[in-house]
């Protein structure tokens, strides 16, 4: 057996000047899900980001909208779908279970993004909010990024329901859809593949993880009693 398959993270590639990971089960890393004692959660962070303490996590209360907070320090940064970091000693942490975490990373300006991509928060317009945050902000251009999506529930798993393409923005999903056997599936990899392309980002990279039908990682459809994984980034 290869001995990185037990690791409780995997390490991403990314261009210099950041270093981005991913946990896996069993560690939960929520405090909101799974059932684990805060104990335990806080346990399962530290061993995560490891020589980091936890006063350098940099986290949110997601609530499947658009808002981005810039952390200027750890814990707690309040209700949002998104984290804005540009210091180096703070870790930023998006907690998934089938969401799409996200990463979008300025090397030219040091500064990166992690969103909370589900469904609704895409629809919402999570990307181009935060697109349009770094380019007020820190000048960022669609030539300096790199934007990374990690694992989440795939086409071959998230059947949905016809109402959910006349939601509110529910046309932003249309690119998305898959008819199969009399089923409707979405594929929101493509959906944020359309909005990186609306936006000109070229240098870009998706897990092809499953979260649903694949192994490592918690699924909330496979198991609504399940925990959260994370994507974790830190300037470098
Ligand atoms: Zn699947």
């Amino acid at each position: 057996m290869n001995p990185s398959q037990n690791a409780p993270i995997l390490e991403i590639p990314t261009p210099q000047g950041i270093r981005a990971f991913l946990s896996r089960t069993p560690l939960n890393i929520a405090f909101h899900a799974g059932g684990d004692s805060k104990e335990c959660v806080e346990h399962n962070r530290s061993l995560c980001i490891a020589p980091f303490g936890l006063s350098s996590l940099a986290y949110l209360n997601q609530v499947h909208g658009k808002e981005i907070l810039e952390a200027k320090s750890g814990g707690l940064l309040g209700d949002g779908d998104g984290i804005l970091i540009t210091q180096k000693h703070l870790i930023g942490l998006i907690m998934v279970a089938d969401c799409n975490p996200i990463l979008l990373f300025d090397s030219k300006h040091q500064v990166f993004a992690l969103l909370h991509g589900g469904r609704v928060g895409l629809q919402k317009g999570i990307i181009p909010n935060a697109l349009a945050q770094m380019q007020v902000r820190f000048h960022t251009k669609s030539a300096d990024l790199f934007a990374y999506v990690g694992p989440s529930i795939r086409a071959c798993c998230y059947e949905v329901g016809e109402e959910i393409f006349a939601s509110p923005s529910g046309n932003t999903l249309e690119c998305g859809r898959i008819s199969r056997e009399g089923k409707i599936y979405l594929d929101l990899t493509a959906v944020i593949l359309a909005q990186f392309q609306e936006a000109k980002i070229t240098h870009y990279a998706f897990s092809p993880h499953c979260t649903c039908c694949g192994e490592g990682y918690f699924s909330y459809r496979a198991n609504p009693q399940c925990g959260r994984f994370g994507l974790f980034a830190h300037l470098t």
